[in-house]
């Protein structure tokens, strides 16, 4: 997936761009003090500042007459200091500062606690005796007194000031993340003094005045004031709403041009050719396409055989046929005297892609060898561990273009590896790979490549617009006929009689002739539980590791199931005796997990204890059922993915989850979710909705926090459809965005970022 897209606005890039007032320093523009409090969160410039939006509004109340307070009103009072008082707590660390207000009849306590006294002395010294103010806060009771704990207030210096605050009575008060460095108030505070100097040269204008208008949006200094000192909460709710739109809008912008300047490029046009190795393929065949293959096949075709870039998506479950589609669209380019490179996320997926595409293409892929069709090329496969003859080998055949078909792992993007005749790039599982990596690959022919990205884990259109939003999608959504599907069982990890007879399940399976995965959260026993859910091949995982570490009532967990126990434990257990039991996980050596395979594929070892490193695309056909062990462990498009990896032949799979969550968990209901429903489509909306916003767009993956401040992918399809629409209009009209210079300011903000953010991670 491509990374978010995150502004960072003291990146030096952006003060070179920026330069002027919003890329200032807070210590300079508010006093050392306070910028380097604000420091401490983060925000080192005016910039910073007014991006770090509220995260919610609350009331002042109503002004209330003391002698009316009662206990758990929300008010809001004007009254004088009587008396104050700060002292250390006794017995504990600590002071407390007490301040009784007074309307002339009535009183009030103020209550204040510090870690030391010095920390409330700025209190002290504004509440000094005989000072005014404003007071708002949740009425308590203490020893018989009313006090307010904590108020939000502001002090007077004279009438003016009285009658203003007065009339901010009714003004929603923003309430921002704060810290122990700075409180939300003097947040507040600080953003004033900012906001009242501030002029609209300051500021890029990111959205062009006519959308603006066609949506009724505010400006941006409008929305600015509209979000930090709003005066009815409809001008909060309006102003997020622009800046929802502006988030959108540069995102999809940034896209359309990345598509724009692609598009911009030549490339190869690859005319299908008659009685090629294509035609010669599906001769081959042992089944038809299904109509929706046939459909995504003809877009394919098409696109392949003019000048212009293709560059798509196709996104369909596990099994739905993606991968015949694509090696179709791989030899139409080889009939053209093109090569074609597939790239895999880790280096079970590239032997097996190996081995499924020279088996398909049976003679057609032994060109130039005994027995070989005459018509026909040469599939080679290049990984991270391969021995030096057989890389030399591939990489020669590579290079000569002898090999019309190229798979390999990210080995494939680096520099030695020649593909001179690069005409079509197919990325398997992308949400692994970056944009970057992509464009590394894309370098490498005459010209620029199609490129055909393949993804099995659903995304939701939206998100799909966000994250590939430069690409084209397709989608697959029927299985091929004769494929059996899987039902899926919760097996709760407390009832004996039911794990029981989860293994003899197990056990008929093998003896009908089918084989069975074991799923293990770890690799061996000593391991770690935290970080465990992590797939091996070092690429983050889904959230699942950080988040169902502990249980529901948060307390540590039985240890998880690792490969190595499970294994022996399976060994021993009589439900499975005779029957031989092999070992997976992304630590084995590349031989040992190729032969792991092979037995398994085989039958030598019809049960397969793995780890996650089976996630993706993994086919034996034979496979029947799945136990998923500590099925709480994994996030739910992971689960179904894990699946999938069963019922691929025309036997009916069986997935059985167990797990420990307790029924009445929310974990529980996940997996129960997970139970009821084979639509991908159903379950990556659901984990969505699970998860939260900025996860989604690859924080989980990367680790960083994304820009997409208000932005709700699932929730603004609107915004983001129209953003989109006016994006690419506007980049084609005007694609150096000479028209909106504010625009095309945050559009390269967000381009460095981006960036910046690949560069970190590798
Ligand atoms: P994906 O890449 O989407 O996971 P594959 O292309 O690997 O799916 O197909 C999965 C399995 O289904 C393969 O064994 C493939 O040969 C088979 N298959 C693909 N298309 C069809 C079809 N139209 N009819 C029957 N079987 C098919
Ligand atoms: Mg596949």
């Amino acid at each position: 997936m491509s990374q978010p897209i995150a502004r960072k606005s003291h990146d030096p890039a952006f003060l070179g761009e920026a330069g002027g007032r919003l890329g200032r320093s807070l210590e300079k523009e508010l006093g050392t003090r306070t910028g380097r409090a604000l420091g401490k969160l983060g925000l080192r410039t005016v910039g910073d500042l007014l991006r770090h939006y509220p995260r919610r509004y609350g009331d002042r109340g109503k002004l209330t007459p003391l002698r009316q307070l009662r206990v758990g009103d929300h008010v809001t009072v004007i009254a004088a200091v009587a008396t104050s008082d700060l002292r250390p707590m006794r017995g504990k660390q600590g002071a407390i500062l007490n301040v009784r207000i007074t309307d002339g009849t009535d009183e009030l306590v103020l209550t204040f606690f510090g870690r030391h006294s010095r920390t409330l002395e700025h209190h002290q010294r504004r509440l000094h005796r005989g000072a005014t103010g404003m007071f708002s806060g949740t009425v308590g009771a203490y020893r018989g007194d009313r006090q307010l704990t904590h108020p939000d207030y502001e002090t007077f210096t004279d009438l003016d000031d009285e009658f203003a605050a007065v009339q901010k009575v009714d003004w929603p008060i923003p309430i921002y993340p704060a810290g122990a460095s700075i409180a939300s108030w003097q947040i507040e505070k600080a953003v004033g003094t900012v906001l009242r100097t501030l002029t609209s040269d300051d500021v890029p204008e990111a959205l062009p005045e006519a959308y603006r208008r066609e949506h009724g949006l505010p400006d941006v200094m409008a929305a600015l004031r509209g979000l930090h000192a709003p005066h009815t909460p409809e001008e909060w709710q309006r102003a997020r709403r622009r800046f929802r739109h502006e988030e959108a809008f540069v995102l999809q912008t940034a896209l359309a041009r990345r598509r724009a300047a692609t598009l911009s490029d030549a490339a190869t046009a690859f005319a299908p050719r008659e009685g090629g190795i294509r035609d010669a393929f599906d001769a081959r065949l042992p089944f038809d396409l299904t109509a929706g293959q046939q459909e995504v096949a003809a877009v394919l075709e098409a696109e392949i055989a003019a000048p212009v870039p293709m560059m798509r998506l196709l996104q369909g479950e596990v099994g739905s046929g993606k991968t015949v589609v694509a090696l179709r669209a791989m030899l139409q380019v080889v009939d053209g005297g093109g090569q074609a490179a597939l790239l895999a996320p880790t280096e079970v997926l590239a032997q097996q892609h190996h081995r499924s595409i020279t088996g398909m293409l049976g003679p057609l892929a032994e060109a130039g060898m005994l027995g070989g069709a005459d018509e026909g090329t040469r599939v080679v496969l290049l990984t991270g561990s391969m021995g030096a003859a057989a890389r030399r080998r591939a990489l020669a055949a590579a290079a000569s273009g002898e090999a019309g078909i190229v798979i390999g792992t990210h080995a494939l993007l680096s520099e030695v590896v020649q593909i001179p005749a690069l005409g079509l790039v197919v990325v398997d599982e992308q949400h692994r790979f970056g944009v970057e990596q992509r464009d590394a690959l894309r370098a490498k022919g005459r010209t620029t490549p199609h490129l055909l990205v393949m993804t099995a884990t659903p995304i939701p259109r939206t998100v799909a617009m966000t994250s590939f939003g430069d690409l084209e999608t397709s989608t697959l959504r029927e299985l091929p006929a004769g494929r059996a599907g899987v039902g899926t069982t919760l097996v709760p990890a407390d009832r004996p009689r039911w794990v029981e007879r989860t293994w003899e399940r197990v056990r008929e399976e093998v003896d009908a002739g089918g084989r069975a995965y074991v799923v293990c959260p770890r690799i061996t026993a000593g391991e770690n539980g935290a970080g465990a859910g992590a797939t091996e091949d070092g690429f983050a995982d889904d959230v699942s590791a950080e988040l169902f570490a502990l249980d529901e009532a948060g307390e540590a967990r039985a240890p998880l199931a690792s490969v190595e126990e499970v294994a022996a434990l399976l060994r021993q257990m009589p439900a499975l005796v005779g029957v031989a039991v092999g070992e997976m996980h992304g630590q084995l050596p590349a031989e040992a997990k190729d032969a792991a395979m092979a037995d398994f594929a085989a039958g030598r070892t019809p049960v397969l204890v793995s780890t996650t490193v089976i996630e993706v695309g993994v086919d034996v056909p034979d496979a029947t059922i799945m136990v998923i062990l500590d099925a709480d462990r994994f996030g739910l498009s992971q689960l179904h993915q894990l699946r999938g990896r069963v019922g691929r032949g025309t036997k009916p799979g069986v997935c059985l989850a167990v797990t420990g969550a307790h029924p009445e968990s929310a974990t529980f209901e996940r997996l129960t979710a997970f139970a009821a429903t084979t639509d991908g489509f159903e379950l990556a909306e659901t984990d969505l909705r699970l998860r939260r916003e900025g996860d989604v767009l690859g924080a989980s993956q990367s680790g960083r926090s994304s820009s997409l401040q208000l932005l709700r992918v699932l929730q603004d399809a609107d915004v983001i459809d129209a953003a989109r629409a006016a994006a690419r209009e506007l980049v084609a009209r005007d694609p150096e965005l000479a028209s909106e210079p504010g625009l095309a300011q945050l559009v390269a903000e967000s381009v460095d970022e981006d960036a910046a953010a690949y560069l970190e991670r590798t």
